[in-house]
């Protein structure tokens, strides 16, 4: 079969703008992802999206897809990539469940969630501990929850608990919480949370499902029983796959203002980039950017 023109690997903000554009463009295109949406879709409330005032993260999700399926667009979902190659003009995509190739290739893979590494977290992913609360929060109305983290997401994820949950436990492994005033000032004076400063995870607890969560605070360990965990204690590249790309400290990809990795003919936008700020708009101007660029490298080559 013909290398496809492009490969799209990812469809987060940054994927799914891409395909858009190279879909207007009629290259012969390819997606594959994991998943639609991405971080967008866990996102609670989105008021920094030019266009929409207050939109919430899985409908401004629902939009990106509709907007992409408007298009015939080849796609493979639930599929993840596993390995990238270019040998020759062409880029070799590998996923479990085949090989595809492409004569350019746009990385768009994002970021995940990062883990706690503490007993217990394996074991009851999925049966109480969670890393969206978007997507799983409401399971808990009316229980008491962890949250765990002190940034952004875990304020985003503790303002979404506070309103369904019982009671909301915030454990953060710092001296106070960071994430941005105006937010943490609604957690503080909330009769409903109650923020552990100083506090580090050391187990989560439970027989079948969560029951509980064990916390140390120096010398001093307790329990404390909880029936959801979430996880928000940062984000990861998802860049393993891309080996042979540069990449920096972080594991997120270089790449200059046109979205030129070091391979010539593969390109990256968003999140899994180390392009200063990761945000829903960022990621979508660098979607196109990457098109873009990879339409200009396939007329001149
Ligand atoms: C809780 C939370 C709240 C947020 N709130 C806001 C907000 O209010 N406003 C804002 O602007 N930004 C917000 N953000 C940030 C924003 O969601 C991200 O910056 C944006 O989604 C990044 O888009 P992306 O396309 O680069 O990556 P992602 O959204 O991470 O999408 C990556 C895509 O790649 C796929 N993928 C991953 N690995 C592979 C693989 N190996 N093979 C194939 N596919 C793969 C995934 O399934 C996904 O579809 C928030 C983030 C979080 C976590």
């Amino acid at each position: 079969m013909d290398p496809y023109e492009l490969i799209v690997i990812g469809a987060g903000p940054a994927g799914i703008t891409a395909a858009v554009y190279a879909a207007r463009k009629k290259m012969g295109l390819l997606v594959i992802s994991t998943d639609v949406g991405g971080q967008a879709a866990w996102s609670g409330d989105v008021e920094n999206y030019t266009g929409y005032q207050f939109i919430t993260g899985p409908d401004l999700a629902a939009k990106f897809e509709e907007h992409m399926k408007k298009y015939d667009i080849r796609m493979k979902e639930g599929e993840a990539v596993v390995g990238l190659k270019k040998d020759g003009g062409i880029v070799n995509v590998r996923t479990a469940k085949g090989e595809y190739a492409a004569r350019t290739v746009i990385v768009a893979s994002g970021k995940r969630s990062r883990e706690l590494g503490v007993p217990g977290e394996k074991e009851f992913k999925n049966k109480g501990l969670t890393y969206c609360a978007t997507c799983d929060g409401p399971i808990f109305s009316g229980k008491d929850v962890a949250v765990i983290g002190g940034g952004n997401s875990a304020l985003d994820a503790a303002i979404q608990m506070a309103n369904i949950a019982n009671k909301v436990y915030i454990i953060n492994n710092t001296p106070e919480l960071g994430g941005e005033e105006i937010v943490r000032g609604k957690l503080e004076n909330n009769p409903k949370v109650e923020i552990l400063n100083n506090n580090r995870v050391t187990q989560i607890l439970g027989d079948g499902t969560v029951s509980g969560i064990k916390v140390s605070a120096g010398e001093r360990e307790r329990t404390i029983p909880v029936k959801g965990i979430f996880v928000e204690i940062g984000l990861l590249p998802n860049s393993d796959f891309a080996k042979e790309l540069e990449r920096n400290e972080l594991g997120e990809i270089k790449v200059n203002c046109r979205n030129e990795t070091n391979v010539p003919g593969i390109f990256a936008a968003g999140d899994v980039t180390d392009v200063p700020e990761k945000q829903i708009i960022i990621a979508a101007g660098e979607g196109a950017k990457a098109c873009l660029s990879a339409f200009k490298y396939l007329s001149q080559h």
